[in-house]
């Protein structure tokens, strides 16, 4: 089998699939990474707006880029809805799954225990 593990990311200017380890597009010559790193994804400002408006960092005020408020590339640029999506993703799943999964763990013996009630329950009624 020819294992062929390489990631593909699209640049933002062509839309061509490219290397998501490449610095530059092989295409159009954007440039994706800052200081031709490939561990360092510059963002970009596609449209009029700055990246500052929709960054997570400018919002909470802990943003010290020196092109700040009106940045269009950013290395550290943060989206605040994809953040604040995945905040609420984690919310979601810490609070109901992690209550649940805990009171169950403390409840172990009632839990059982009411299993059993509705099993009991469930052939009374059936046998009746
Ligand atoms: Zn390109």
């Amino acid at each position: 089998m020819n294992a062929q593990a390489v990631d593909t990311a699209t640049c933002p200017r062509c839309h061509q699939p490219v290397n998501s380890q490449a610095v530059t597009c092989p295409h159009c010559g954007n440039q994706l990474k800052a200081y031709g790193h490939p561990g360092i994804p510059l963002h970009r400002a596609t449209g009029k707006e700055y990246l500052c408006d929709t960054c997570t960092y400018h919002a909470d005020d802990t943003c010290n880029f020196p092109q700040r408020p009106f940045a269009k590339e950013c290395i550290l640029y943060q989206n605040i809805e994809e953040s604040k999506q995945q905040l609420q993703q984690q919310r979601n799943a810490n609070s109901f799954g992690a209550t649940v999964r805990s009171w169950m763990r403390r409840n172990q013996a009632l839990v059982l225990l009411l299993v059993l009630f509705f099993v009991c329950l469930m052939i009374a009624l059936s046998t009746t």
